[in-house]
């Protein structure tokens, strides 16, 4: 095995519930790497719109919100922490009602290219494993490695119904909801999700997440040698 080098960008998209972040973060720590999840950023940003009662649908004042917003992810032991303006608002992030807002605030193209930039930043030094919807199509288009993961609607659905358990909706509403944000993740205007035309594509629906992640790290290391 060659040693990979230590400041590589590593792109990892693909729809909601196909696995990425649980891969983003298992790669990034076996390679001694940087996890960054997008889509908490987003998720953040959602929550204090929520918090604020800034109107979802009004790109400018989201952005006046976004400019006002010390946005952190640290690392820690369990995955990611997310800090917003100081306070750890990890778990709340998980909620349905800020998952379903940030699928609404990311659909506007201002507040796409600041969270972008912000993205940039982060990926400055290597050394990262990225993971959201348009990282290897707009954030880092020239990242060295990029995958694309990917598994039926049907299994995606089912992973979204067990993680969320609690929130009392149903397998077929739970369905629903996944092939709404699908809809909307592929068919917005600014940066649709799709697959980079380089991008290594892998249904992760027969796959533990350490498979998924064995599978990039050859990936990884054919790309080195080529
Ligand atoms: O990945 P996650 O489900 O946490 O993302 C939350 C929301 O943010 C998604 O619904 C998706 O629409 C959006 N997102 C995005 N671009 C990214 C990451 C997330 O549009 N790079």
């Amino acid at each position: 095995m060659n040693r990979v080098p230590k400041n590589l960008i590593i792109a990892i998209d693909g729809p909601v519930a196909a696995g990425k972040t649980t891969a983003a973060r298992l790669l990034a720590q076996r390679l001694g790497y940087c996890h960054i999840d997008s889509g908490a950023m987003y998720r953040a940003l959602a929550w204090k719109a929520l918090k604020q009662e800034v109107d979802l649908s009004d790109p400018r004042s989201l952005l006046g919100l976004l400019a006002q917003t010390a946005l952190e992810l640290r690392p820690a032991a369990e995955g990611l922490r997310v800090f917003v303006d100081g306070e750890d608002i990890t778990d709340v992030l998980r909620l349905p009602k800020v998952q379903a807002a940030a699928s609404l605030v990311s659909v506007h193209p201002k507040v796409r290219e600041e969270l972008v930039q912000r993205q940039r930043q982060l990926g400055t030094h290597g050394g990262v494993v990225m993971d959201g919807r348009d990282i290897g199509t707009v954030v880092f288009p020239h990242a060295a490695v990029k995958f694309y993961l990917t598994a039926s609607l049907e299994e995606r659905g089912r992973r979204r119904y067990q993680e969320s358990l609690q929130d009392l909706g149903t397998l077929e509403s739970t369905l629903e909801e996944v092939e709404r944000r699908d809809q909307r993740d592929m068919g917005r205007a600014a940066s649709p999700l799709k697959p980079a035309p380089d991008a290594i594509l892998i249904d992760t629906a027969p796959l533990s997440p350490e498979e998924v992640v064995t599978q990039m790290e050859e990936h990884i290391q054919r790309k080195l040698k080529s």
